[in-house]
């Protein structure tokens, strides 16, 4: 199970002709494809549509035409540029990314190029003139009408949480709904500009630490003030919508902040609690397939439960499967249900398949952008290819860039491998494979330390027979809960917000 999939954004080949700039907006004949209208305020006007996998398609030039902003094509020929206001989005046909400045945003559907310029999906249209000029797009397909109309401002409540650990300050902003807002990041300030609707923060600000000194929640403003000689990233986790901004030393005399002043945040969560085991693959999704039939779904099925079931039995910690039965999953429906959980640990279960009968073995992946080796990537290509749809081109390594949610936890992650990668290895008596890393898709939104163990090669056919087999299944999973049982005891002895650990367990 692998495929190359080539990274394809601006060199993805032109397959149509860009042509035909469009015309001024005499309604195509109803002949000529499907058209619907956009009704503006009271103005109805004729858009052109496309059906497109992921949603409707619908022509771009006739509402920057109405909406406002400048559409043109790029330097190369290849991708789009379309500016409103101040901000510049690029995207490119057969591309599944929209870049807003250097900031990578995913499309529902991948624009394409139709008779009178781009063809785009409802949401590129809320990623742009929605957010930037707080306009609400709605589709109904019934009427072939879209709908574009300025909200009623909402009342959004909004509860900030910071928390301080191992000398970085997290804050989150946690919205009751997705918020339209911009950032404006200075030395020393942060600003957040809610565009349109009115905030309200039922539970107050939380007192500052030593790295972000002040939090203030306003009606259409948030404001963070930070510590000199600090840095600060944000980033997005949904379902519920987050806005999480990580602020830590950039400077010695940061880093001296954290240590002078060690703060235990009053709602800080230390320990593990919560674990959500993910066996892979699922329904039609098989994963690999062995020799004498074996499918990685059932395995990794039975496997998680039996770990589920000795991990409650053993340890004090309530454990949530992402599927209990045999029913296909998306892989970010796997991560959100984590974060939706709030749990402390994932770990998404495999079996491995590769070219060639002779390899074996467990082993134990954490995230990263790049492969740790040439295996890695192919094990990483073969499980992205789940759950998502076939023809899901692989922009994750874009992805990557846009969601990073999981950096934040790689080094907990590395550690927790760490110990998984060694009881495996002691308990299999097996050559150390050592922890690898791949662009896993699976572990990209998980927030919280996150791994995928694939538990031994279906190529082998040695390798099948074992893990077909109670035993070696008891002892896959006995590992596993030593493994999470070490890494529990570590982390909850570990004195508090110790800033500056190291990286090996
Ligand atoms: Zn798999």
């Amino acid at each position: 199970m692998r495929r190359f999939v080539a990274f394809c954004w601006l060199a993805c080949a032109l397959l149509t002709s860009l042509g035909a700039e469009a015309q001024e907006p005499a309604p195509p004949p109803p002949t000529s494809g499907l058209v619907g209208r956009a009704i503006v305020g009271s103005e109805s006007i004729p858009v052109a549509l496309q059906p497109a996998d992921g949603g409707t398609l619908f022509a771009l030039t006739p509402l920057v035409r109405r909406l406002g902003g400048t559409l043109e094509q790029g330097a190369y020929g290849e991708s789009w540029e379309l500016r409103i206001l101040e901000t510049l989005y690029t995207f490119g046909p057969n591309s599944g990314a929209l870049l807003r400045g250097e900031d990578i945003l995913p499309l529902s559907a991948m624009p394409q190029i139709g008779a009178t310029g781009p063809m785009v999906p409802l949401d590129f249209l809320e990623q742009t003139f929605g957010d930037q000029l707080g306009l609400q797009f709605q589709w109904e397909p019934a009427t072939a009408t879209l709908l574009v109309r300025r909200p009623i401002s909402r009342t959004l409540e909004v509860v900030p949480e910071l928390v301080q650990l191992q000398g970085t300050s997290t804050l989150a902003l946690e919205f009751s709904d997705t918020p339209r807002y911009r950032i404006d990041e200075q030395p020393g300030l942060i600003e957040i500009e809610i565009l349109g609707d009115r905030l309200v923060n039922p539970w107050g600000d939380p007192p500052g630490d030593s790295l972000v000194r002040q939090v203030q929640v306003g009606e259409q403003k948030i404001r963070l003030r930070l510590a000199p000689g600090t840095a600060s990233q944000h980033y997005v986790l949904r379902r519920p919508f987050r806005l999480v901004f990580d602020v830590y030393p950039s400077t010695p005399s940061g880093r001296a902040a954290t240590e002078v002043q060690r703060i235990v945040p009053p709602r800080q969560r230390q320990g593990i609690r919560t674990i959500v085991i993910d066996p892979g693959h699922g329904g039609s999704e098989t994963g690999a397939i062995g020799a004498s039939g074996t499918e990685e779904k059932d395995l990794t099925l039975a496997i998680a439960r039996s770990l589920a079931r000795a991990l409650e039995r053993r340890l004090p910690v309530k454990v949530v499967l992402t599927r209990s039965e045999d029913l296909q999953m998306s892989l970010d429906d796997r991560t959100a249900l984590a974060n939706q959980n709030k749990a402390d640990l994932f770990v998404s279960l495999h079996v491995n398949s590769s070219y060639g009968s002779s390899a074996q073995g467990a082993e134990t992946y954490i995230l990263s952008t790049e492969a740790s080796d040439e295996r890695a990537a192919d094990a990483a290509a073969a499980e992205n290819q789940s759950g998502e749809g076939d023809g899901d081109p692989l922009y994750d390594l874009q992805l990557i860039l846009w969601d990073l949610s999981q950096t934040h936890h790689l080094s907990e992650s590395l550690r927790f491998a760490t110990l998984v990668q060694e009881e495996l290895n002691s308990a299999l008596e097996l050559r150390d494979r050592g922890v690898k890393q791949a662009p896993f898709r699976v572990l990209m939104g998980a927030a919280m330390p996150a791994v995928l163990v694939e538990l031994g090669f279906l190529s082998n056919p040695t390798e099948e027979k074992h893990l077909e087999s109670l035993d070696y299944q008891n002892q896959l999973v006995d590992s596993l809960v030593r493994a999470i049982a070490r890494y529990k005891t570590l982390v909850e002895s570990r004195p508090e917000d110790r800033s500056g650990t190291g990286d090996t367990p």
